[in-house]
C-alpha cells in the first residue's frame, strides 16, 4: 500500500485577477453607468441588455432612486414602437444630484467647465497666463481664482461641487495624485491632488492631459462605442492617451503611453525631457519654432509667445514659402513615423489627432498619411482613419470633468473598488 505523502500547499494557477478589478464592476455601478451611457432607458432595456432579470433591475433602480441618483422619466418615444406594450417610463442620471468642475491647465491658458451629473454642460471659463512654469502655491492661486470664477458664472458656490478633476501636461501618477513633472510646475514630485484639495476643501483627481483628451472623446466623443482607440494631441508637447477594452490604459506605474518621448532618430534633436531624439523634439510647437528660426533665421524674441512665431510661419507656408512648407513637410513626415509605430504596436480601430496645434493642416497632409501608410505594416487590411479633431482646451476641460464624476460615481457606488479602479 503506497504510503499517504504529506499534503503539499496547492499553489494554484491562472490570473491573480483582484476582487472588483475594473472588468468586475458592482452590478448596482454597472446599471447606473448603462443608464448615464444610455440618457434615458426603460427598465427592461436595462434588463436586457445587462443580461441580469428584471427583477434583479427592479430592486437595484430603486435603491439607486431612492439614492437620489436616477429618476424616472417619460419614456422616449420610439418611432419602430406600435402603441401597446411600450415602457411609459424610463430611467435617467437625476441631474442635479452631483456637479463636478474640470479643468485644464497649461502653459497658454487654464480652462475650466461645470458639468451636471449627466455630464452636461451648466458652464466654462478660460483665464490666459503668461508662459512658463509655475510655483505650486501661484498655481493653486490660479486653480482657485479660476474656480470661482466658473462658479459664479453657472450660479453656484464652491460648495455646492461634488469633486474636481484637473489636467496637467507632464508625467502624472493618477492613483497617487502626484505631478512627476509638468510644464506647468517649477517643482517636481508635487502631490498636487492632496495640494488642490486642502486649497479648495474638495475631493481632487488629476492626470495627464492626453489621457483626459481620451477620456473626453470616450465620454462625449468619437470614441464612445470603440473598445481600442487612440487620441495623440499634438500641443506644447506630444502626448497620446489610450483606450484599451473602454478604459484608459495607463501602464503599471501609471506612467505609459508616452508618444511623444519614443525616439525617432538615434542621436537626434534635443528634447525638452533631455534626451535626443524624441518624436517630440521634432513635432511640437518648440521644434517648430527652432526649425524656423534656424531656417529662415527667425529670431525668437524673448516674451514673444511662441504661437505668435508659429502664426507666422503658418501663414509663409500658406503663401508658399517653400523653406516654411518644409518645416511642416520634416514635422508631418516625422508625426508619420510616430503614428505608424502607434499602428504597428497597438491595431487601434480608430486615432484621433487632437489639439490646437492641429488647425496646421501641413502636419497631417495627404503626403503625411500616404507616409505613414508605407511605414504601417501591410497586412492586407485597411489601416485604422485618422480623424482630426481641432477642438480646444474645453473638450480637455470636459475628459477632466468625466474624471472628476468617475471618482463621484466609485465613491458613491462602489467604494471598495475606489483604489482598484482609479479611473
Ligand atoms: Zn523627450
Amino acid at each position: 500500500m503506497q504510503k499517504e505523502r504529506e499534503a503539499e500547499p496547492r499553489r494554484g494557477v491562472g490570473p491573480l485577477i483582484p476582487p472588483l478589478s475594473e472588468g468586475q464592476r458592482p452590478l448596482r455601478q454597472q446599471v447606473f453607468e448603462r443608464i448615464r451611457a444610455a440618457g434615458l432607458i426603460p427598465r427592461i432595456t436595462l434588463a436586457r441588455e445587462l443580461a441580469v432579470s428584471p427583477a434583479s433591475v427592479t430592486t437595484i433602480t430603486q435603491e439607486l432612486i431612492e439614492a437620489g441618483l436616477i429618476e424616472e422619466l417619460p419614456a422616449p418615444r420610439d418611432p419602430e414602437a406600435t402603441g401597446r406594450g411600450r415602457p411609459a417610463v424610463a430611467l435617467g442620471v437625476r441631474t442635479g444630484a452631483h456637479r463636478v468642475a474640470g479643468m485644464k491647465l497649461s502653459d497658454r491658458e487654464h480652462t475650466a467647465v461645470i458639468v451636471d451629473f449627466a455630464g452636461t454642460l451648466i458652464a466654462d471659463d478660460v483665464i490666459p497666463r503668461r508662459p512658463g512654469p509655475l510655483s505650486l502655491t501661484d498655481l493653486l492661486d490660479a486653480v482657485e481664482t479660476l474656480l470661482d470664477r466658473v462658479c459664479a458664472k453657472a450660479g453656484l458656490d464652491r460648495a455646492d461641487l461634488s469633486a474636481v478633476g484637473i489636467g496637467v501636461p507632464g508625467f502624472v501618477d493618477v492613483a497617487e495624485g502626484m505631478v512627476l513633472w509638468s510644464s506647468v510646475l517649477t517643482e517636481r514630485q508635487v502631490p498636487l491632488a492632496a495640494a488642490a484639495a486642502a486649497r479648495l476643501s474638495l475631493p481632487v483627481s488629476i492626470d495627464n492631459d492626453a489621457n483626459l483628451v481620451a477620456l473626453a472623446e470616450l465620454w462625449f466623443g468619437a470614441g464612445r462605442a470603440l473598445s481600442d482607440f487612440a487620441v495623440v494631441t499634438i500641443e506644447h508637447g506630444v502626448g497620446m492617451g489610450f483606450v484599451m477594452n473602454h478604459r484608459i490604459y495607463r501602464g503599471a506605474q501609471r506612467l505609459g503611453m508616452e508618444l511623444g518621448h519614443t525616439k525617432v532618430q538615434l542621436d537626434g534633436a534635443l528634447c525638452r525631457c533631455g534626451q535626443r531624439g524624441c518624436l517630440e523634439a521634432y513635432v511640437a510647437d518648440y521644434a517648430l519654432a527652432r526649425e524656423a528660426s534656424t531656417a529662415l533665421n527667425w529670431g525668437h524674441k524673448e516674451g514673444q509667445p511662441i504661437n505668435v512665431l508659429l502664426e507666422s510661419l503658418y501663414d509663409h507656408a500658406k503663401a508658399g514659402n517653400a523653406t516654411a512648407r518644409s518645416i511642416f513637410r520634416r514635422a508631418g513626415r516625422y508625426l508619420a513615423v510616430g503614428l505608424s509605430n502607434v499602428i504597428n504596436l497597438f491595431d487601434p480601430a480608430l486615432i484621433i489627432l487632437s489639439g490646437e496645434r492641429m488647425r496646421y493642416d501641413y502636419l497631417y497632409a495627404a503626403e503625411t498619411l500616404a507616409e505613414m501608410d508605407s511605414l504601417a505594416i501591410d497586412t492586407g487590411r485597411p489601416r485604422p482613419p485618422i480623424e482630426i479633431h481641432a477642438w480646444g482646451d474645453l473638450l480637455w476641460a470636459h475628459g477632466a470633468a468625466a474624471l472628476a464624476l468617475s471618482a463621484v460615481t466609485e465613491g458613491l457606488l462602489a467604494p471598495a473598488a475606489r483604489e482598484i479602479a482609479a479611473q
